[in-house]
């Protein structure tokens, strides 16, 4: 049998058309990097769900709607549409990609992602994905409530101590001043915040496989999920 991606060969067997893997884990744990990785080697696409609500906190925050008020946020978000082409993230039309990566969005996105309407307007958006072909989908719920029924599913960690160390090296690295101990004490409370939340919270979805990275590369990360993918792909089309 030829050497091929996992979808290509599935597609060949002709059982299935396309599939999903989720990755979920806290802030940190190098989901996007590996989750983007693995999706270039399997030849799918990369789903990056926290981008999505990095940019309505966004939003929502520069037209001062506070995240208090069900109903106001509902109406305001009646108002907004979302949209991911490539790596733009289109909101009311405006790329906002390059603004949603700093300090403070990590924090408003933590916050305004615990509010039920935000999530409830989110949902749609992310599951449509799905149609468009075969998908890695990363984020805090893509496997209990986005995609519950996803063929591959990801818990991706790391101690705390280990990610605040890689954020403070991606800053330093970046040019951009960095405290590990602040990032420390917000990943810490973006923890509290993702994983004590009411609506969808941050929990290892059923079936889901659990993978520590504290003492791993990315590249063995990366290898370990692009392996397990073909292996139960594998297994389903057998
Ligand atoms: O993954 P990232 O750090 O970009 O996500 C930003 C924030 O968006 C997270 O801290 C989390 O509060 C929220 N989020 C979420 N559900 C997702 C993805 C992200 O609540 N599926």
């Amino acid at each position: 049998m030829p050497e091929a991606s996992p979808g290509i060969w599935a597609i060949w067997r002709g059982f299935r058309v396309s599939y999903v893997v989720t990755i979920d884990g806290p802030a940190g744990a190098g989901k996007s990097t590996v989750a983007k990785e693995t999706a270039k080697r399997l030849g799918i696409k990369y789903l990056d769900t926290g981008a999505i609500y990095r940019a309505i906190a966004l939003i929502l925050h520069e037209s001062e709607i506070q995240p208090i008020d069900d109903g106001i946020m509902r109406e305001a978000l009646a108002k907004i549409s979302i949209e991911l082409r490539g790596k733009a993230v289109l909101v009311n039309g405006f790329d906002v990609a390059g603004e949603i990566r700093t300090p403070e969005v990590d924090e408003l996105s933590s916050i305004y992602s615990a509010v039920p309407s935000v999530r409830k307007a989110l949902l749609g958006l992310q599951k449509e994905q799905e149609k468009h072909g075969s998908i890695v989908a990363e984020g805090r719920d893509v496997g209990s409530v986005v995609f519950p029924g996803a063929e591959v599913k990801f818990f991706l960690t790391a101690s705390p101590e280990a990610r605040a160390e890689r954020r403070y090296k991606e800053r330093i690295a970046k040019g951009k001043p960095a405290d590990y101990d602040e990032i420390l004490a917000a990943i810490i409370e973006r923890d509290k915040n993702d994983s004590t939340r009411q609506t969808a919270p941050l929990i290892i979805p059923e079936g889901a496989i659990y993978l520590d990275t504290s003492d791993m590369t990315e590249e063995q990360a990366v290898q370990f999920i692009t392996e397990k993918v073909k292996e139960v792909l594998s297994h389903e089309t057998d």
